[in-house]
């Protein structure tokens, strides 16, 4: 009889596209290991579709959230919410899980959440059991919240002006000083007070295992120094983890992908074509949407253009409405879809550019496939990456942001068609060889062992 115990991984969702994809690319990398998984998702509300994932074991779990909060789309509200309501169904789900590993030759190794969901940190340690954080942004955004503390503690809250084009005196001596440090402009906006009281919580996080960030030593090399320092616990860098997990060709989109585009780029020149998309929460209303229309028809450029269901109320309805025009430039030159499967566009040779809302997933599948980016960041950790970047990596374009045709059609053209942006692909077809390197045989491969390696030590 085999009497050998196996070590189990519980990872805990969150019902957010942006961060439930890093989690599932992470369940897939530690199965590859030789752990077996289970994941804790929320069940109506954005969850993964089990039949892709088979070997994994799906349990639902409550997090109370309200029809209206969902349709709300307020991320910091529905946040809050999970916090407060996931507590006493997880420790449930936790309790039940650890009485079966007892009877079936296995062990609860280890507790796995995202740093949005803090209240577990306690429950890991009533039940003691080990955990880890995932940090699904870049290391550089988790230090902004470190800056974000220690000038509150000064008292130098609020942040002065959202727009300042000042530095930000505590991420100066963040290793930024040789590449042009954070300036109050490119911070998150941490204007509400529950929005400061989230940062304190998921910033006094101790997991026992340690933190894993979904970054990688080539980008981030500086910042993460710092975090090492910050932190007495362990950071791993592991990212990128889609990289990490390639040979995992599953969705984990919320939202069912139209292949037809794939058909559609298949027909396009190489690098001609624009690929544009906010992402899973940010949007255009519908007077930008005409002016982005506008814009990208007389960039004369080819387009991909993702207008998410729910962005206005009848897309076929306003593309009626639009001039004529304007009509033959996106039949001729565009494709448009609901939802794109965005890392097979990425990685497709027709696609040149990416006006992107830079999310870190989207920045990072970028960066992977050395495309350049068009950046609009919008909130949240998004300003800080269209920094990093602009001024750091050189492989984003710094525009006005205001979304007028004019101002479309030069800024397009600067990054299809000028010197400028065909330099930036240079830079990101360099940069991307680094990073595959460094998941191949290099830095995130080595932190990758050393994670197992820790997770294995304590659970002998
Ligand atoms: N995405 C996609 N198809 C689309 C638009 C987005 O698959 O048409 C995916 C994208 O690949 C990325 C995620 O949605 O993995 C968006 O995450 P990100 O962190 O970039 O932004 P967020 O949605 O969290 O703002």
């Amino acid at each position: 009889m085999d009497t050998q115990i196996r070590h189990r991984l519980v990872l805990i969702l969150p019902p957010f596209q942006g961060h439930l994809t890093p989690m599932l690319h992470l369940a897939t990398i530690l199965h590859s290991k030789g752990f077996s998984i289970t994941i804790a998702s929320h069940d109506n509300f954005n969850s993964p579709n089990p039949s892709n994932h088979p070997n994994f074991s799906f349990l639902p779990l409550f997090y109370g959230l309200s029809e209206t909060q969902i349709s709300s789309k307020n991320f910091v509200d529905i946040t809050v919410t999970l916090n407060t309501k996931c507590v006493s169904p997880l420790k449930e789900l936790l309790v039940d899980q650890i009485e079966k590993a007892n009877t079936s030759h296995e062990k609860i190794a280890c507790v796995i959440y995202d740093g949005l969901m803090y209240s577990i940190d306690s429950v890991a340690r009533e039940l003691k059991l080990p955990s880890i954080v995932l940090r699904t942004t870049s290391a550089t955004n988790f230090l902004t919240y470190h800056a974000f503390l220690q000038r509150q503690s000064r008292g130098c809250l609020p942040l002065q002006d959202c727009m300042s084009l000042d530095m930000v005196p505590e991420l100066e001596p963040l290793g930024f000083k040789d590449l042009q440090p954070l300036r109050f402009k490119d911070l998150p906006m941490f204007n509400s007070h529950v929005m400061q009281q989230q940062i304190t919580k998921t910033l006094a996080i101790r997991p026992s295992l340690g933190v894993i960030c979904n970054t990688v030593n080539c980008l981030e090399d500086k910042s993460l120094c710092r975090l090492h320092d910050l932190y007495e616990i362990s950071v791993f860098p592991i990212g990128p983890l889609h990289m990490m997990a390639e040979e995992d060709s599953t969705s984990s989109s919320c939202v069912e992908e139209d292949y037809s585009c794939i058909g559609w780029l298949n027909n396009q020149a190489t690098k001609s074509v624009l690929y544009v998309s906010l992402g899973s929460i940010a949007s255009w209303d519908e007077k930008e949407l005409t002016e982005v229309a506008w814009g990208l028809a007389n960039s004369k450029q080819k387009f991909l253009w993702v207008i998410r269901p729910g962005t206005i109320n009848d897309v076929s309805e306003w593309l009626e409405s639009l001039p004529k025009e304007v009509k033959m430039a996106i039949e001729e030159r565009g494709c448009i879809v609901k939802w794109a499967p965005q890392r097979e566009v990425l990685a497709h040779q027709g696609v040149g550019g990416f006006w992107s809302h830079c999310g870190w997933n989207s920045t990072l599948e970028s960066l992977c496939e050395g495309v350049p980016i068009m950046c609009q960041p919008y909130f949240g950790d998004q300003r800080v990456n269209a920094r990093l970047l602009s001024h750091v990596w050189k492989v984003g374009l710094e525009w006005s942001n205001v979304i007028e045709r004019n101002e479309i059609e030069g800024t397009v053209r600067r990054l299809m068609v000028n010197e400028e942006g065909k330099e930036m692909a240079q830079r990101a077809f360099k940069l991307k060889n680094e990073i595959r390197l460094a998941v191949k045989a290099g830095s995130s491969y080595d932190a990758l062992n050393g994670l197992v390696k820790r997770i294995l030590s304590l659970n002998l």
